[in-house]
């Protein structure tokens, strides 16, 4: 299903310029989920969530990560959610360009390394020998969790209870109110809030 939003674009502001593609379809475990991406044809911003057919409340998902075999479990990150690893004192939260994605928990690690890697290349410009050395240690203890060398705690937290870790290890559990409220909510789209009301 494709339509045209009637929304100014929250990016560049030009007046009905978003276009929204939704796709419902069934995630093997997570039953039914929609899919929606919008984007803006003027300045080519974009933005993709995920929408579980079944209401969800406010959740954490745990899951300790101890070998290999964690390293493939699934994972959705609606773009509402913290992502943690809890041991190395990593935290993602959505902020206002957040955008949901299907990975499993190596697609995780990789973006963790990703964004340490920008921060590393920064402090290497800069020559700061003190967070060069702080992400080095980082990198290399995110790789022995990739090889099951490092147990750690993968944790999603998400106020609007859309994300999931995908292994049957993994717990779930409710946010209270009070906390969910703490947690940055991600960019909010008028069109979501519309179709959380059916
Ligand atoms: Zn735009």
């Amino acid at each position: 299903m494709e339509s045209q939003v009637e929304q100014s674009c929250p990016i560049c502001g030009t007046e009905n310029s978003l276009k929204m593609l939704a796709h419902t379809s069934e995630i093997p475990y997570f039953g039914e989920h929609t899919q929606i991406t919008m984007s803006c044809h003027s300045c080519g911003w974009r933005v993709t969530d995920f929408i579980p057919a079944e209401g969800k409340k406010a959740g954490s998902w745990k899951l300790v990560v101890s070998s290999t075999e964690h390293i493939s479990s699934r994972v959705v990150r609606s773009s509402s959610c913290t992502v943690r690893i809890v041991e190395l004192g990593l935290e993602v939260t959505p902020g206002s360009s957040s955008t949901g994605y299907i990975s499993n928990v190596e697609g995780v690690l990789d973006r963790f390394s990703s964004a340490i890697g920008t921060i590393r290349r920064q402090a290497d410009a800069e020559g700061d020998g003190d967070i060069l050395k702080k992400c080095d240690e980082l990198l290399s203890k995110i790789d022995m969790v990739k090889n099951g060398r490092l147990t750690v705690t993968l944790e999603l937290l998400d106020p609007v209870g859309h994300s999931q870790i995908l292994h049957e290890e993994a717990v779930s559990s409710e946010i209270s109110d009070e906390d969910a409220r703490e947690l940055d909510p991600g960019p909010v789209y008028p069109v979501f809030d519309v179709s959380s009301d059916n």
